[in-house]
């Protein structure tokens, strides 16, 4: 385990680094941010937003909770979204969850607890949603890990509620919406590859808040 002192130390030489890659690098990016993903993903110490992308400082816009809720009460996640939306004009937003998530495993439980109680339900309002797909699986994991998927799923349906997701999408094309999970046991990063575009106008029915 990294001690606290060596941090500073890892920070030293990531500067480094860095400016060995670029001499420029610090100036260009404390100009400005243009990233084009915004990633929506869980607290989780193992799932590392950029690592896991492979991706640089300046290119994710990156909000994480416990497991990965977009809430519309949740100032937090609606302002970073609204901020990437409006102001930054991401390409792609991204939710991603990820297998052994012990915030979906939590809502799997007849269990008090506390604070988290409100915030949990939310997925079992998901669980509710597809109870019957989900009790027809008999295996618990695989039923565990069909939940992070729907929860995934569900989260993109609530950012596409979102008057600058639709309006975005109705006057450019984008942001598109993207459900992700990352399988913590091998690394891989797993494209649950939904279909934007028509969850969008499915969704529309009711919860549109564009013009025609
Ligand atoms: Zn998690």
């Amino acid at each position: 385990m990294t001690t606290y002192e060596e941090i500073f130390e890892n920070n030293r030489r990531w500067i480094a680094a860095k400016k060995a890659g670029d001499p420029q690098f610090f100036e260009k990016i404390a100009r400005s941010q243009h990233p084009e993903y915004l990633y929506i993903g869980c607290s989780d110490s193992r799932v590392t937003a950029e690592e896991i992308m492979g991706v640089e400082p300046g290119e994710v816009f990156v909000h994480r909770n416990v497991a990965n809720l977009v809430n519309s009460t949740d100032l937090n996640v609606m302002a970073v979204l609204n901020y990437g939306v409006r102001h930054l004009g991401v390409k792609h937003i991204i939710v991603c969850g990820h297998y052994n998530c012990g915030g979906v495993k939590a809502a799997m439980e007849a269990k008090d607890l506390g604070i988290l109680n409100p915030w949990l339900r939310n997925i079992r309002d998901v669980y509710r949603l597809h109870k019957k797909e989900l009790n027809s699986i008999s295996d618990e994991g695989a039923r565990y890990n069909r939940l992070v998927e729907l929860n995934v799923q569900e989260q993109c349906v609530n950012v596409s509620k979102l008057a600058s997701v639709q309006q975005g999408y109705m006057d450019h094309g984008y942001p598109e919406v993207h459900g992700w999970v990352f399988d913590i046991r091998n690394g891989e990063l797993i494209d649950l590859k939904l279909d934007f575009p028509n969850i969008l106008k499915d969704i529309q029915e009711i919860y549109r808040l564009t013009g025609e």
